[in-house]
């Protein structure tokens, strides 16, 4: 079939296997008809647990989703409480979880991922916050007219303080003792994130606000405690700040989340690859932008390399080196042809080509790679052409055609039968989950090895220049050392064997 037009084929599966709906829409949303023709077939299949898990979440979606009546009611018991007027009782049996926009793209998509599994673990609705572009770029994820975002201007959100001041907060409230926990003191090394209370508010029977960006502090992470997680259970409204993958810490000090995960998700490195590519298709828009990009340059290629450079300096400074070092990963892993030694040799055409797809906010890197393969023949004659879609050179999240250009690169990544990534990026970790691969990522060779920045390799003799990841799933880059069940600080890495540091952040912490 081509991959452009739409069609009913058995061997044609674009629910992957179950993993979404036969009623999901394909006339709105080309990209979800379209996009598994052009990426590697996942050898892993959804657990049935997961695709009755899915229809149900989009049934209670459909019951319970923005417009709908539920929904208005609930909105409106929200809206009274914000302000004061309401009664705080409940009733209804729709609960939600607010995700709000923080940080780039690639923070945005793994923090989706991690607030849609929440909302699995606890029955919750999920809806997205309006007033960012999300709903540019990403298609509706549940089948029937029940959309996912709110509208830009949903009165609750407009009225409320969204960061470490807002006196709604729920590590304030188990600060100062008005949420039921027994744990008091802090270990000495979170004393110094926590944040003054000198805020007063009682909490509310109607929401919580639920802070777990980068900077939170130890009140805020005992969300991932079962006794103050369990104090959330009822109350209808959680909004949420975060900008991370939290889903590691869901698994550790959570009982019954752990079971319904290991139900959910049997290969447990599979959690964010069977939800990004359940929940996330790019709109038409974007769809019709990458497909610029694949026919030109893509699409006549026997295999492709994706490489994914992040650059993390303000201002972008290039790193000459780093060309080496992504060259050197790729032939010594055989990614890429090794070049001849003897010239004139094209005449041994195999008649395959690699193309290799260069993301990074600067052109150096793809300038670089192509020219050497310019300048040299391989040894098999096999052709390599090198592409890069966009070099903004600057991060610009709040302008969209920015973000269209970020969006649509992970998406074209996700077509690649290999994957040179970065470390500490999240942008490389939507491209990995998407693709299904396990990425080979570039070793930091800085002496500082905890530095946050990607520091390139100063030394020709550096080794390895890279190494293949065991899990796919996304790194959790701020998780807490709290140990819940003794209530001190402790290395969670060595509670759970599928639940370990990360290969790229040694702090992190992440799914195997
Ligand atoms: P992270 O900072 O690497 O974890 O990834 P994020 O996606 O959260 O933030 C980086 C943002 O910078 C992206 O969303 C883009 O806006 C921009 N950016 C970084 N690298 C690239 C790139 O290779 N291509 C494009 N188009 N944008 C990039």
């Amino acid at each position: 079939l081509p991959y452009y037009t739409l069609g009913d084929h058995e061997a044609d599966d674009f629910t992957l296997g179950g993993l979404l709906s036969e009623e999901s829409d394909r006339t709105q949303c080309y990209s979800r008809g379209l996009i598994h023709r052009l990426r590697v077939a996942s050898p892993h299949v959804p657990s049935p647990y997961l695709v009755k898990a899915l229809r149900d979440y989009e049934a209670l979606h459909q019951r319970c989703g923005p417009g709908t009546e539920a929904f208005n009611k609930s909105a409106l018991d929200l809206e009274l409480a914000l302000t004061g007027q309401g009664k705080q009782e409940i009733d209804g049996d729709c609960r939600y979880i607010v995700w709000t926009a923080n940080s780039g793209l690639g923070n945005r998509i793994i923090s989706i991922a991690a607030s849609f599994v929440y909302a699995l673990l606890t029955r919750r609705v999920l809806v997205l916050d309006g007033s960012s572009d999300m709903s540019q770029l990403l298609c509706e994820p549940f089948p029937g007219e029940i959309s996912w975002i709110l509208s830009p201007d949903f009165p609750p959100l407009s009225t409320l303080l969204l960061n470490q001041c807002s006196p709604h907060r729920f590590g304030l409230h188990l600060q100062q003792g008005t949420i039921l926990s027994s744990r008091r003191d802090p270990p000495e090394i979170d004393q110094k994130t926590l944040f003054p209370s000198t805020l007063t508010s009682q909490p509310s029977s109607i929401f919580s606000y639920v802070y777990l960006l980068h900077d939170y502090d130890f009140f805020d992470k005992l969300f991932f405690c079962d006794e103050e997680q369990s104090s959330l259970q009822a109350i209808p409204w959680i909004i949420l700040s975060t900008n991370m993958y939290f889903v590691p810490n869901l698994y550790l000090y959570l009982p019954q989340f752990r079971e319904e995960l290991n139900r959910l998700f049997p290969e447990s490195d599979t959690i964010f690859h069977h939800i990004s590519r359940y929940l996330f298709f790019p709109t038409n828009a974007v769809w019709s932008w990458m497909m610029r990009h694949y026919d030109a340059y893509l699409r006549k290629s026997s295999r492709i390399l994706g490489v994914q450079i992040r650059s993390f300096e303000y201002p972008p400074v290039m790193h000459p080196e780093l060309t080496d070092q992504i060259l050197r990963c790729a032939l010594e892993n055989h990614l890429l042809p090794r070049i001849s030694k003897v010239e004139g040799r094209e005449h041994l055409s195999t008649g395959n080509s690699t193309a290799v797809l260069v993301t990074s906010l600067l052109p150096d890197y793809s300038e670089q790679i192509k020219e050497f393969y310019a300048e040299h023949s391989t040894e098999t004659g096999e052709a390599v052409s090198v592409h890069q879609p966009s070099h903004e050179v600057h991060q610009n999240t709040k302008a969209h055609g920015h973000n269209v250009k970020a969006w649509g690169e992970m998406c074209l990544l996700s077509f690649s039968d290999n994957l040179v990534t970065s470390p500490m990026s999240t942008f490389g970790y939507v491209a990995q989950g998407l693709a299904g691969i396990r990425p080979w990522i570039l070793v930091a060779q800085s002496s500082d090895t905890d530095s946050h920045f990607f520091q390139a390799s100063s030394s020709e003799s550096a080794s390895p220049a890279c190494s293949q990841v065991l899990s796919m799933d996304p790194c959790f880059h701020a998780p807490p050392y709290y140990n819940c069940a003794e209530s001190r600080g402790d290395d969670t890495s060595t509670v759970l064997p599928c639940v370990r540091h990360c290969e790229d952040v040694s702090w992190g912490l992440k799914v195997f």
